[in-house]
């Protein structure tokens, strides 16, 4: 007996879903593929200081800061009186692991009930069988769509990094960017991997044909706990202040952290000598992700002059010369892994997001860089903490002071 309003067959007809927003080129094509299989998927937008406004009326302020923001966002959204309460569902993701992005579900019904909306659904994206809706079904080819545009957005996300801070004229990458996504929105039903090279080499060629200056800039890798390493919402517009300081933003797709989920199944297997239906298919489902990985690598290194991603497996190999892979609360081994990929390719800046109440990710990623500095002395890497609380321009300040050191690192070094 399920103690949750479900979202049935017929509310899918007329209902919106609204999901919290985190990464823009994804979720727009994200969103479009949905629509195909009829869910009508919405997003609100809005500032920060909105969402956490919101956010802090309905749960408790020592959550951690994502949760605040994320639930602040659904809220906001229903009183703004841009959606009918009686026609809306909410999505949310459940990890289904130890750390709190379980339990997020729980804590936004709360806030539903305490504002008197009780009557809308929460709809739980999961893959472990934690709750089940019959008006919303992961089908394996929805699924497969799903991975599909996540790597598209993945390749997207990556070369426009390269292109934004050098283009001469403003506004074109974002142009490029924008076209690829309503593009991609209409991906065929069953795409074979030719088609989506095809597609690959048309994106890299049009990310090439921007015109751009071709002067230097300072490299600026963000790694960290994942909703505030790539929601613009969650950490204040990161990229867009690194690019209007002249830096060039590196970080890694979504893919990874697909990667990292899904292996860290087959370690505890390993680990505690489990086996079973369901680490078999964890299994197969990294080297899924890994071949598709490789293609992209693949594509981008024979058609483009762009850097290619380092191959997750070497990604994982350097955390686990460092720390213990068994390490996977919150984004575990995989934030170390992502600050030495980072130092050991050449980009020695590094800013680590950590969100308020984030005790897993303050581990791996604070706790690690005094050992990360002992062993590459020339990294310059910050850890920037996002809370309610904190000032914009406090975190600025501090990164400002990041991107000092990192040019005198470079005025040294060409000396
Ligand atoms: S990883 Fe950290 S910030 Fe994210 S849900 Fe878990 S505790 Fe919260």
């Amino acid at each position: 007996m399920q103690n949750y309003k479900v979202f049935t067959k017929e509310m899918k007809k007329d209902y919106t879903i609204i999901a919290p927003t985190m990464l823009p080129i994804h979720f727009g094509i994200i969103k479009e593929v949905l629509r195909q299989y009829g869910y009508k998927l919405d997003f609100y937008e809005g500032t920060t200081e909105q969402m956490l406004k919101e956010g802090l009326k309905s749960v408790h302020n020592d959550l951690c800061y994502p949760a605040i923001i994320v639930i602040g966002q659904l809220m906001a959204a229903l009183k703004s009186g841009e959606f009918d309460p009686d026609k809306t569902a909410l999505m949310i993701t459940q990890t289904g692991g130890g750390c709190r992005a379980s339990n997020y579900i729980h804590l936004l019904r709360k806030a539903l009930k305490k504002s008197g909306y009780e009557q809308v659904p929460v709809i739980s994206v999961n893959a472990s069988g934690l709750e089940r809706h019959p008006g919303f079904k992961l089908t394996p080819a929805l699924l497969g769509k799903c991975l599909i545009a996540m790597w598209y957005g993945d390749l997207i996300m990556w070369v426009s990094n390269q292109c934004k801070p050098y283009e001469l004229n403003k506004g074109d990458t974002q142009k490029v960017s924008d076209h690829w996504v309503s593009y991609l929105a209409d991906i065929s039903s069953t795409p074979k991997f030719l088609q989506i090279k095809r597609q690959y080499k048309a994106i890299l060629r049009d990310f090439e044909a921007i015109p751009k200056h071709h002067v230097e800039k300072i490299k600026v890798g963000i790694v960290g706990e994942i909703y505030v390493k790539y929601s613009p919402l969650g950490n204040n517009h990161l990229e867009d202040f690194l690019i209007r300081e002249g830096a060039e933003v590196v970080m890694a797709g979504v893919g990874d952290f697909m990667m990292y989920c899904l292996s860290n199944r087959e370690i505890d297997a390993r680990l505690y000598g489990r086996c079973g239906i369901g680490v078999l298919t964890c299994k197969l489902g990294y080297h899924y992700l890994h071949h598709a990985q490789r293609k992209m690598i693949k594509c981008i290194k024979r058609f483009s002059h762009f850097k290619a991603p380092t191959d997750f497996e070497k990604v994982k190999k350097l955390a686990s010369d460092f720390m213990g892979l068994g390490v996977k609360m919150g984004e575990g081994w995989l934030l170390t892994a992502e600050m030495l990929e980072l130092v050991e390719s050449g980009v020695q800046n590094v800013i680590c997001t950590q969100p308020f109440g984030c005790l897993p990710n303050h581990i791996v990623g604070k706790g690690m860089m005094r050992k990360i500095k002992e062993i590459y002395p020339e990294s310059n890497i910050v850890a920037i903490d996002y809370d309610p609380s904190s000032a914009k321009v406090n975190q600025e300040n501090r990164i400002k002071l990041m991107l000092a050191n990192g040019m005198q690192n470079i005025h040294l070094k060409n000396a």
